[in-house]
């Protein structure tokens, strides 16, 4: 059973031409809709997050002064981050979109996917940034951790953008494993993810980065995947999943130098399916709509489907390059303290 949790207030979150804007939303359910996909899709609203579940997360005079910016009209918070009058409404209900999907999926849902804007993984625990206003997987990670008494969570985000937000909020926590699959940091926003940035104290070992250099493929992304996820998953054993979704890896993306095609979104679901079985799926970038459209609706379709596919591969011949391998050596020996893979 799949739910997609989603309503028509994300676009309030008025960001008029900037590439964040409430076309990516309406484009994708438009989309789904015409192909007939919503009507087997189980439609949830979101309930909006309260400031005590934010609190969690964000510090409180965070909080306040983003309602007060919100409040007195919104802007540009900084060079690319913009709010509208609504924006602080629309961030809560965007948060509470990740807990309802939560939610959902610790009451029996296989997967729940929470379609929603504005995107959440750049926001550390004090600072707006990279469109990002509330970090909503952290939000609703706190709450399944509070409300559920749920100890280990794992985290696969494969946005093209690294993000450090959720990387830093649980940077030296060892209970939240977060595998993050990037555009090599030194080409791309937000200019953190290294391999070396591996946790500190408690949590080291506990965020594993895998910087991409451009124009990676699918193939790439498959070659390097396949041999970290399923061995990391298999020793840390999270009580919950999360798959921090965007798709400005795809090659049509105006805000990455990657090269990933529509087969990537549908090959990520099915290896996190095999795996997993359950898991949370919350929405972060993606700046193309057609593209996004496309691999969305592909994505769910596998989701969807009650079969499993173990072997499943895209289309077309496997061509990895020297690069790729050259990071996974790197990735391999770093990490071999903690994981073996
Ligand atoms: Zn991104």
């Amino acid at each position: 059973m799949i739910s997609l949790v989603n309503s028509p207030e994300y676009a309030n979150h008025q960001t008029g031409s900037h590439p964040e804007n409430q076309q990516r939303l309406e484009v994708m359910i438009n989309y789904l809709r015409e192909k007939g996909e919503m009507e087997e899709l189980d439609i949830h609203q979101p309930k909006p997050a309260c400031d005590e579940d934010i609190l969690k997360v964000h510090s409180n005079t965070y909080l306040k002064s983003l309602k007060d910016f919100i409040g007195s009209g919104g802007g540009y918070i900084d060079f690319d981050t913009y709010a509208s009058p609504k924006s602080y409404e629309i961030a809560k209900l965007a948060a509470g979109g990740a807990i309802t999907a939560s939610k959902l999926v610790f009451d029996g849902y296989d997967f729940a996917y929470s379609l929603a804007r504005p995107p959440g993984h750049h926001a550390t625990a004090s600072k707006a940034m990279g469109f990002c206003l509330i970090n909503n997987l952290a939000v609703a990670l706190e709450y399944m951790r509070d409300e559920y008494g749920l100890r280990k969570f794992m985290i696969v985000d494969f946005d093209a953008h690294y993000g450090n937000g959720t990387a830093e909020i649980y940077y030296q926590d060892p209970n939240v494993l977060y595998i993050s699959i990037h555009q090599d940091p030194r080409t791309i926003f937000p200019g953190k993810g290294f391999v070396e940035e591996t946790g500190s104290g408690m949590g080291e070992g506990f965020n594993l980065n895998i910087p991409m250099t451009p124009g990676s493929t699918t193939s790439n992304y498959i070659y390097i995947l396949e041999k970290i996820i399923e061995p990391v998953l298999r020793k840390f054993k999270a009580d919950f999943y999360f798959l921090d979704v965007g798709f400005d890896g795809h090659q049509e993306d105006p805000l990455s130098s990657l090269q990933l095609d529509d087969d990537f979104y549908p090959w990520i679901a099915n290896h996190m399916k095999n795996l997993t079985s359950q898991m949370v799926l919350i929405l972060e970038g993606g700046y193309s709509t057609d593209a996004m459209a496309r691999s969305n609706l592909k994505m769910i379709k596998v989701l969807k489907d009650k079969e499993t596919h173990e072997e499943w591969q895209p289309p077309g011949k496997m061509v990895v390059k020297n690069e790729t391998r050259k990071i996974f050596r790197r990735i391999q020996n770093t990490f071999s303290p903690f994981f073996t893979f």
